[in-house]
């Protein structure tokens, strides 16, 4: 197969691209490093099957030569990263998706959309499963995102019945890993950031709102597999082991030996208080669950972050 991955120079992109590789498949790589950063893909670069484009998916895009597969990984997706790129999250959920459905649509490829939990906003129903319909504030901060990222379901979804296009969709719950970027804003990153460096671990709220994290590579084989033997109905890919971010918190200080002290600071808007996906769906359709040990996988993300002490990347935004 040979596949568009857009997002390629992204965290979850990246290693998505890995994945096709090593199977033996050709990966054209597209990115404009908004959020998304060159390091990760240096590696690639040389690869006999890999070529990457920068460019933005939210406007006009050309690519050479057939397609098997089209997936959609560009976006902004750290709650910081959309505050500060309100409109640009907007376009790429909307039109970025609207353009790589016409790229999938005109090459007769596989569509792939990379949704995510956010689509449930501050949900009402514990664990989530796909048959939820969510509890978004639209005008809300993070409306940019979880709006967009359910036009882009809506899209999909039409683009399939309306088209005919063969289409997947993924909701992402909150994953990490090797290559999140240091300052994205998110818990795990911010968490571990902190310890190594000395700096207070900033605890949003009481800490008591809860999370499921999933490790990067179990992440990435749902996606694989979904793409690959799924069908157009969303499922939810995610670790259903839920703790609270104070729980974090203290696996964080451990794992590192930090001597950071907790701090605690106002909870975002809008900050859903409960997260747990319902992976039912993927456990029968795909027989994928996910296996690491959030333990396992802070102290192999932590491994990653100390390879960067120095660097530039660690600087404060
Ligand atoms: N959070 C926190 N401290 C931080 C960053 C995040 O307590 O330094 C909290 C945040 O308020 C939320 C949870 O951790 O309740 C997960 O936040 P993240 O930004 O990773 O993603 P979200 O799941 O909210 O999209």
């Amino acid at each position: 197969m040979r596949v568009l991955i857009t997002g390629a120079a992204g965290f979850l992109g990246s290693h998505l691209s890995e994945r096709f590789l090593a199977d033996g498949h050709s990966v054209v790589g597209l990115d404009n490093f908004v959020t998304g950063h060159p390091d990760n893909i240096a590696h690639l670069l040389g690869h006999e099957r890999y070529s990457f484009v920068r460019h933005n998916i939210s406007e006009y895009t050309y690519v050479a030569g057939d397609l098997d597969g089209v997936l959609h990984f560009a976006s902004p997706a750290s709650p910081i990263d959309y505050l500060e790129l309100p409109i640009q999250t907007l376009k790429v959920g909307s039109l970025g998706t609207h353009n790589a459905l016409g790229i999938a649509l005109a090459k007769k490829a596989r569509f792939f959309l990379a949704s995510t939990s956010e689509v449930y906003g501050d949900p009402l129903v514990h664990p989530q499963p796909e048959s939820y319909w969510g509890n978004v504030n639209p005008i809300g901060p993070r409306g940019v995102y979880d709006e967009a990222k359910r036009f882009a379901e809506a899209i999909t979804m039409a683009y399939h019945r309306y088209h005919g296009v063969d289409t997947r969709i993924v909701r992402i719950f909150n994953t990490y890993g090797p290559r999140m970027r240091p300052r994205d804003g998110r818990v795990v990153s911010n968490f571990i950031v902190q310890a190594l460096l000395g700096e207070p671990i900033t605890i949003y709220g009481d800490g008591s709102q809860t999370r499921s994290f999933c490790y990067v590579d179990d992440e990435v084989e749902g996606i694989y597999r979904l793409f690959l033997q799924g069908d157009a109905m969303p499922t939810n890919i995610g670790n259903p082991v839920e703790y609270t971010v104070k729980q974090l918190a203290e696996i964080v200080v451990e794992q590192t030996g930090t001597k950071s002290p907790i701090i605690f600071k106002p909870l975002p808007e809008d900050d859903p208080k409960v997260r747990q996906p319902d992976i039912t769906r993927a456990r029968t359709m795909l027989g994928w669950e996910p296996k690491v040990d959030v333990r396992d996988g802070v102290r192999r993300t932590i491994e990653y972050f100390r390879t960067l002490a120095g660097s530039s990347r660690m600087a404060p935004r």
